[in-house]
């Protein structure tokens, strides 16, 4: 016989989580979202990028065409559905496939090259979520698509990054950078080490057995402990770089230093995606928040467009992870000040008030002001207390006699002056107070 108790969970709705990997930003959050928001434009303004958005969806063989079959991203995280008309899609696990592909369909370099282009939204990973590994995540990209192959341009991507770090006062941290080459050398530095690894193949964790005929580049990439140790004794790409992609690479490094930034070769660098070619980076934070995982990471794709039906496409791009960054700034107690409110409080004084309050928080809104209220308290110390608590300074005040005067008070709530001034008024006074 059913109990009570059986009944009671029977009836007692199913409650719901976030999926796994994946975070609800709260409003305590979004001072490190509006710093970060506001820092990415601020630098997009100042280094000429215009933004992009592409849809969160695009056709799967689009990361299987350019990223690569054989990386992480595609081969196990990637997010794939197909849709009732039988189209295979993915949640884009990246953006840089997704803006050449823009780029291409509407024919951008039109508009003049490089076209600067600059990118902040969610993208999915169906990787095992732990500390700065989630399957959601929001990426900050500048990609500098076209003009001439320049190494000035994958040195401004750099210091775009450093930039970004600076102005969220992340310091401490190291930028490390390799070339991997290009359709050249690359091939020639690939068989030295399939050869290398070869000697070793028992030695290797089953992936990386696999990785040796299709992508022997990503053995250096690999986490795995035998794998690590083996991929200390492997042959180094720098030595084995042509002399255009020394050059290259030997501009990028001067143009780095030429600005002051700090940088490590680390010749095992190779990003887990197929289409870099030449110069790659990554970023981290020094000590502890380490840990975290690479702040940023990029590089240079100039063979990218052709495998999606463009012409050969000089391009240079990097992507920042916002909820790793936000995680350095949590670690090292660095808290950004909130933006000081650019809005009143609009705060009544009996019934009557209360129906024309209503009314004229119609008409701030119409004239473009921001207004808080709390309309439904009935006490107008209550109602100040909410003032007091969102930060606002400016109270805009109505009670019975305002409205028999066609006037409003404007307090202001750090000096506690006030004045009556009409409503007709108002506007204009309160634009003034804000702006002025
Ligand atoms: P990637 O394309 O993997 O180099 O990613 C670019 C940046 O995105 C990295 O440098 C990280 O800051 C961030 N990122 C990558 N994967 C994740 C993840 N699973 N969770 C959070 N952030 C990530």
């Amino acid at each position: 016989m059913a109990t009570e108790k059986d009944e009671k969970k029977k009836e007692s709705p199913r409650t719901f989580q976030a999926p796994k990997g994946m975070h609800d930003v709260l409003p305590a959050d979004q001072v490190y979202w509006d710093k970060i928001g506001d820092a990415v434009n601020e630098l997009a303004r100042a280094y000429g990028f215009g933004r992009i958005e592409t849809p969160v969806l695009e056709a799967a063989e689009l990361y299987n065409k350019t990223s690569g079959d054989e990386s992480d991203v595609v081969a196990k995280e990637m997010y794939t559905l197909r849709t009732k008309g039988g189209e295979t899609f993915a949640l884009r696990p990246e953006y840089t496939p997704g803006i050449a592909r823009a780029y291409l369909e509407h024919s951008l370099s039109r508009l003049g090259q490089p076209q600067k282009l600059f990118y902040v939204g969610p993208v999915f990973r169906h990787d095992r979520p732990q500390l700065g590994r989630y399957r959601e995540f929001n990426q900050i990209g500048f990609e500098t698509l076209a003009g001439p192959n320049d190494p000035i341009y994958d040195a401004e991507i750099i210091e775009i990054y450093v930039d970004l770090l600076r102005e969220l006062k992340i310091k401490d941290f190291t930028i490390k950078v390799n070339s991997i080459g290009c359709r050249v050398c690359r091939p020639i530095y690939r068989k030295q080490l399939t050869n290398y690894y070869k000697n070793h193949e028992e030695e290797l964790c089953e992936d990386c057995v696999r990785r040796l005929t299709t992508n022997p580049l990503r053995l250096l990439d690999c986490k795995e402990p035998s794998c690590v140790k083996l991929r200390e004794k492997a042959p180094n790409c720098l030595d084995k770089l042509c002399v255009t992609c020394t050059e290259h690479f030997k501009a990028v490094l001067e143009y780095l230093e030429e600005v002051g930034i700090t940088y490590e070769l680390d010749h095992r660098l190779v990003r887990g995606l197929d289409y870099y070619s030449r110069t790659v980076f990554e970023i981290y934070a020094n000590g502890k928040e380490a840990e975290i995982g690479a702040l940023a990471g990029g590089g240079r794709y100039d063979y990218l467009m052709e495998t999606i039906g463009g012409h050969l496409t000089p391009a240079v791009g990097g992507a920042s992870g916002v909820e790793r960054l936000i995680a350095v700034m949590k670690a090292r107690g660095i808290v950004p000040q909130a933006r000081p409110p650019k809005r009143v409080f609009l705060a009544h004084a009996g019934a009557l008030a209360k129906k024309k309050a209503f009314a004229l928080l119609a008409a701030l809104r119409a004239a473009g002001i921001t207004v808080s209220e709390s309309l439904a308290k009935e006490s107008l110390g209550a109602q100040l207390k909410v003032a007091d608590k969102e930060g606002i300074g400016i109270a805009v005040i109505l009670g019975q006699k305002e409205i028999y005067e066609e006037s409003v008070i404007i307090r202001d709530l750090r000096t506690g002056l006030q004045e009556a001034i009409p409503q007709a008024k108002l506007v204009d006074e309160i634009r003034k107070r804000l702006h002025g």
